[in-house]
């Protein structure tokens, strides 16, 4: 075992956060010896009782001697007067920290008892952790557990003393964040003391009325949400809020400010402002939920993983249904909407992360949008020249398509602007955007590594239409430089290697701009505008795949997919599947957003045959060859899949993971290094079970879990899918969808 981080702590102070602490440095072995000095001998003699330390001291100076580590764990007020009295008793090395709430006040005690030769081993600090209640009794071993603790080291701060306080809360299981201490103090105003502040004064508003009781008594969840902390320690909060005044008050007027325009808005009736604001509040609020949730998530231990399970039996597969919305176009319509003159409505917007990273970042440049509610948006367009500068850097989440579109237009706005991402997103190369923005004029960095996000751009500059040839195709690239050429002089022209998906030239003529396309030439001329219109987003074709394959492997089935865009850069799954000889249908062709859409029907008559899968096809239904595996273990004969590779590095090696699930459910099947043999095991004019059932593991891949699903149309064992969670992110709806449609499907946590 090796040695505790601390041979001697001296706690002052052993309330709710100082006896947490010492039960961590119990638990995790970290100090040979603790000690604590508090102002009555009941705390002592209950913390001696409790196990928490060797000895207790009416005098701190007592306690402080021969300690390595002093902790002041007491009210911030009390701070200078225990350090005139320890100050004179401290050992030479010792770390000296403490938990207050505020920071900027403690360091001032410091600087009046030491002067400004501060120790080396002094770090102010503060565990954004707590609880209503106080006192030795309440701490708690994991109170601090996924909370955040931020360190304030100053410039006189030794890095060893830095360094042990980190390894000290990160065996607390706490996030260590530095900070500076006038940051601390103002992020604090912000986050803990103005809602406190709040609180306290709705509740003493609200009872300082006559009719107080009735109040109360009808009072609402909403009340008692916002009140909760109004029942936090008076006296610790009057200290807080003298400690931290000039914050607080900075923070109060941004307060008074923002209700006085929220109040105007009422008083004018001004609905759509005011529907902007809420929106706008609504959604950051769910962003930074996000943000927060996501964290503890992320730990290893702690993936939650959700499974599947059908069972065995007969089914039939029925119904008419629309599958969520197509994820290029539903970015696509809240950028070209911001931008048009007028107002743009939407219906079938995906409500997936992504398209809301999108969203979001319109929002933060003053588009006020209403909703997703529904799958319906409403935005109200800002024009070519409306956008503004948003208030700190856009975050695109995990959205590359936002990130590279976006490029494109903030590179021809007057402001300047930074786009950030997730962990994943950041390591994505935006290089291939930036550089042919660069040759039109723009200033554009990746300031990551590698030519990876963060992405800085300054604005105001002129861009100049350019002719540029892509390497390589990317769909994405095209869109972000014809964007830029909405705002450039004269024309801009991509010719791309071979035709990428043209959803932004589609959608840009749906809002009556000009775009034209001569082979694999698009050009469009800058200076015009965008007029609103109304959107349809199309459903996802890669969605609908799930239930075309599970109509057509099931006997007497009759589904329909309305609405599901059909633009043929994408429809290769319904080509293969009709070469296999399923019995499907384009029905109602119509054009919406200047995308062609069709209902597509497909019904169970008769049983599909195994073929060599046209390789022209493959990049046309790329996403839906797990789907397409299941249809072909129900043909009858051999299915070969060749010039596929790009499958072995999507979310996962879909060849391997997909050839594995077969073979535990009873398929022959060889995975080759560019597709895969599927030995199919129908037989014309028979319905009967092909599937032997079993645990698959579906490596979070949402797509590997919903083909798997599919198999349980036509299973004799019962079949478990494990790693499902990720369905919900790109088809929130797919077990009820298909439970309506007759494959009972029960979801697990
Ligand atoms: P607590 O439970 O009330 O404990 C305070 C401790 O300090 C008690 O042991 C008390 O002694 C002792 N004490 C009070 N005045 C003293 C003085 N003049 N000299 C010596 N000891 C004194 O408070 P807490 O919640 O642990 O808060 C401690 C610090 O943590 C505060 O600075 C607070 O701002 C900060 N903090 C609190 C929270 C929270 O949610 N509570 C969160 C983060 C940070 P007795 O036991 O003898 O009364």
């Amino acid at each position: 075992m090796s040695a505790p981080l601390f041979e001697k702590v001296a706690f002052i102070g052993l309330g709710l956060i100082g006896s947490s602490l010492a039960r961590v440095m119990i638990a995790e072995n970290l100090a040979n010896q603790i000690v604590a000095s508090t102002r009555s001998q009941k705390t002592l003699d209950d913390a001696k009782a409790l196990g928490l330390i060797q000895e207790g001291y009416s005098d701190p100076i007592e306690a402080v001697k021969g300690a390595d580590l002093v902790i002041l764990a007491l009210p911030v007020r009390a701070t200078q007067k225990v350090l005139e009295s320890i100050q004179p008793y401290l050992s030479e090395n010792v770390i000296l920290t403490d938990v207050g709430s505020t920071k900027g006040n403690v360091v001032d005690a410091a600087k009046a008892v030491f002067g400004e030769h501060l120790p080396a081993g002094f770090v102010p600090g503060h565990p954004i952790a707590g609880a209503e209640h106080t006192g030795v009794h309440a701490g708690k071993v994991d109170l601090f557990a996924n909370h955040k603790v931020i360190l304030t080291p100053l410039p006189s701060s030794a890095d060893w003393a830095v360094e042990k306080l980190i390894q000290l809360w990160q065996a607390a299981k706490a996030e260590v964040i530095c900070m500076d201490v006038d940051k601390h103090d103002e992020v604090l105003a912000h986050t803990s003391h103005l809602p406190h502040l709040m609180a306290f004064n709705l509740v003493e508003q609200l009872a300082n009325r006559e009719d107080n009781l009735d109040i109360f008594r009808y009072a609402a969840g909403g009340f008692r949400d916002f009140s909760r902390i109004a029942a936090s320690d008076p006296q610790m909060w009057h200290d807080i809020f003298f400690a931290n005044k000039k914050a607080i008050l900075n923070a109060v007027d941004g307060f008074e400010k923002q209700l006085a325009t929220l109040r105007k808005l009422i008083e004018d009736e001004n609905s759509q402002a005011l529907m902007g604001l809420l929106g706008h509040a609504q959604a950051a609020r769910q962003h930074f939920n996000h943000m927060l949730a996501n964290k503890p998530l992320m730990e290893k231990n702690k993936v939650t993983t959700q499974q599947f399970t059908i069972l065995p039996g007969q089914k039939k597969f029925q119904g008419k249904f629309t599958v969520p919305g197509d994820k290029s176009v539903s970015h696509r319509s809240i950028m070209f909407g911001a931008i048009a003159e007028g107002t743009t409505h939407v219906t079938g917007f995906l409500e997936g992360e992504d398209a809301l990273a999108t969203l979001q970042a319109f929002r933060d440049m003053g588009v006020s949008i209403e909703g997703p509610k529904n799958g319906e948006v409403t935005i109200h367009g800002v024009g070519m020249h409306g956008l503004k500068a948003p208030a700190s850097a856009l975050y695109m989440g995990n959205s590359g398509t936002s990130m590279r579109l976006l490029s494109g237009m903030l590179a021809a706005q007057k402001f300047d602007s930074v786009m950030t991402g997730d962990a994943s997103l950041t390591k994505r190369p935006m290089e291939r955007i930036a550089k042919p923005l660069r040759e039109m004029g723009a200033l554009i960095q990746t300031t990551g590594e590698r030519g990876t996000p963060p992405v800085s751009i300054s604005g105001s500059q002129q861009l100049k239409g350019i002719q540029y040839d892509l390497p390589m195709a990317s769909a994405q690239v095209k869109s972000g430089i014809l964007l830029a050429g909405l705002w450039a002089e004269g024309e801009t022209a991509v010719t791309e290697p071979e035709p990428t998906r043209d959803h932004s030239e589609r959608m840009l003529r749906a809002f009556g701009y000009d775009v034209k396309t001569e082979g694999n030439r698009i050009s469009l001329q800058g200076g015009g505008k965008l007029v609103a219109t109304e959107i349809q987003v199309p459903s996802d074709i890669s969605s609908a795949a799930f239930f075309m394959v599970g109509a057509a492997i099931t006997e007497g089935s009759d589904v329909t997919l309305e609405a599901v865009g059909i633009n043929p850069t994408r429809t290769g799954v319904i080509e293969i599947l009709k070469q296999m000889g399923a019995d499907l249908t384009v029905e109602n062709e119509r054009i919406a957003g200047g995308e062609p859409i069709a209902d597509i029907r497909i019904r169970g008559s008769r049983t599909l045959k195994g073929i060599h899968m046209p390789e022209d096809q493959v990049p046309l239904a790329i996403d839906e060859f797990p789907a397409l595996f299941i249809a072909a273990a129900c043909a009858e004969g051999q299915t070969i899949l060749t010039g596929a590779a790009e499958l072995r590095v999507k979310e996962s090696d879909r060849i391997q993971v997909m050839a594995n699930g077969l073979k535990i459910m009873g398929i022959d099947c060889t995975p080759t290094d560019d597709g895969i043999i599927i030995e199919g095991k129908g037989k014309a004019g028979e319905w009967g079970a092909i599937f032997t059932g079993g645990e698959i593991e579906s490596h979070h891949d949402h797509r590997i879990a919903m083909s798997f699903s599919m198999a349980g149309l036509r299973t004799s064992g019962e079949i478990k899918i494990v790693g499902t969670e990720t369905v919900a992110t790109s088809f929130p709806t797919f077990t009820a969808l298909a439970n309506q449609a007759g494959l009972p499907i029960q979801v697990a946590e």
